[in-house]
């Protein structure tokens, strides 16, 4: 039976506690499970039966959250941990190696560009920043070291839209895995599997906890890519070592990519997700469509105030009509183009400054995705590690703020940012 998403964000992956019947899911707060003798052991840990050994691999709260995002996104399988930049990190891994490249989007969360220009270098792995819009520059950036191709579904920090099916034809025609971090569209508002992504990566920390209260990441399995097509991802089509010549693809088919992410990645990484925090997220989840709902007619409502306000130069929304994205939101993200913008004030530097610190509902903070109304001047913070040319690819300028509206009363936001706008022009 099928159940739509309303249903689905509050039921999938959970059911009565069999041991109890609590109908909500309780938080498994313990390290390690009791086996039940010797031979039930040993098949956990060859990967013969599946169940739970120690909680830097498997919880059972964490469990539910897994099944949850993963029927969400229409994946096969889904892997949390500990952050959204743990996911990055998690899903490039079985992929990449020393001298292999990600052929990745301009158009990204600061802490991405940054993460995907310095700190994989350690690893001898490479990031090749490319404009997405422009296909055949993609085309061209992938060469015989590419092992995947990563951008956001709704991108950081003006809300632009990705042409995901453009993008995953390219990908697909070179054999190489399309990854898709979904978290300011999250699965209501685009479902990137559909778009031909292979895998969904996910800060829970935003959107799907909704509040700001835990961090979290999610790398999502589509289940559709063939591992074994090429000699380019031994880490799933070869032999394992560490699992007496396991081969992954052959053995786990669809889910080959998350059980190596729990039983390599979580197990050697070890960024694991902590029950408590698996827990907020589920709660949060329940409310998103609710939720996303009302960032998205808040959004609209707001962008378009602002850009028929004299003070402001120009708001990216791609809800707006005036939009170069406009068109992708049909085809994308149906139900909205999210509650992530940016708007460039008359003024320059110093009037975004006093926008900033002018305000009184909104909060001056380094998030996205919270009930509450955020605002950012991400060229002297988010976006401060990249040089001024990174920063202007990324539409992040030094006249420009990030806002990411929350689920307040619309009037009262426009209220605020037309009082902080006056103290700007002031
Ligand atoms: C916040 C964010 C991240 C990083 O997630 P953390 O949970 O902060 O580690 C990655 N991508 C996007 C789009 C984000 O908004």
């Amino acid at each position: 039976m099928s159940h739509g998403f309303d249903t689905l964000q509050i039921h999938a992956g959970a059911r009565p506690d069999p041991a109890t019947g609590a109908r909500q899911t309780p938080i498994y707060q313990t390290t390690a499970y009791v086996f039940r003798d010797a031979d039930h052991a040993a098949a956990l840990f060859n990967l013969q039966e599946v169940g739970y050994i120690y909680s830097r691999l498997t919880n059972p709260t964490v469990a539910v959250l897994q099944e949850r995002i993963a029927t969400l996104e229409g994946g096969q399988g889904a892997v949390c941990c500990s952050s959204g930049h743990a996911a990055q990190i998690m899903a490039l891994f079985p992929l990449m190696g020393p001298g292999l490249n990600v052929v990745a989007s301009t158009r990204l969360y600061g802490g991405t560009v940054t993460q995907f220009a310095h700190t994989i270098k350690r690893f001898g792995w490479e990031a090749k920043f490319v404009d997405f819009d422009d296909e055949a520059a993609v085309a061209a950036a992938i060469d015989d070291n590419t092992r995947a191709v990563f951008c956001e579904s709704i991108a950081n920090p003006g809300g632009y839209i990705t042409d995901l099916d453009a993008i995953s034809a390219i990908s697909d025609k070179a054999g190489i895995p399309l990854i898709v971090d979904n978290t300011s569209a999250t699965p209501y508002l685009c479902n990137p599997i559909k778009h031909g992504a292979t895998l969904v990566v996910h800060s829970t920390t935003k959107y799907l906890t909704g509040n700001g209260t835990v961090m979290g990441g999610a790398i999502v399995d589509s289940g559709n890519f063939d591992w074994s097509a090429s000699d380019k991802f031994p880490s799933l089509s070869a032999p394992e070592p560490a699992y007496h010549g396991l081969k992954f693809h052959e053995t786990f088919g669809p889910l080959a990519f998350t059980f190596h992410s729990i039983a390599i990645g979580l197990r050697d990484l070890g960024m694991t997700l902590n029950p408590q925090a698996a827990h907020y997220t589920l709660m949060g989840i329940e409310t998103l469509s609710l939720r996303m709902d009302r960032h998205v007619a808040n959004a609209q409502k707001v962008a378009a105030w602002l850009e028929a306000d004299d003070r402001i130069e120009a708001v990216t929304y791609a809800g707006l009509p005036s939009s170069p994205y406009h068109d992708r939101v049909a085809q994308i993200c149906p139900k909205g183009a999210g509650a992530l913008f940016t708007v460039s004030v008359k003024g320059g530097y110093e009037a975004c400054v006093k926008l900033v610190e002018g305000l009184e509902i909104f909060s001056h903070v380094a998030n996205l995705g919270d009930t509450r109304s955020l605002i950012i001047h991400s060229a002297s913070t988010t976006h401060r590690q990249l040089t001024a040319e990174q920063q202007e690819a990324a539409g992040a300028g030094p006249s420009v703020v990030r806002i990411s509206i929350g689920t307040e009363d619309a009037d009262d936001l426009i209220a605020d940012l037309d009082q902080a706008l006056a103290q700007a022009a002031g």
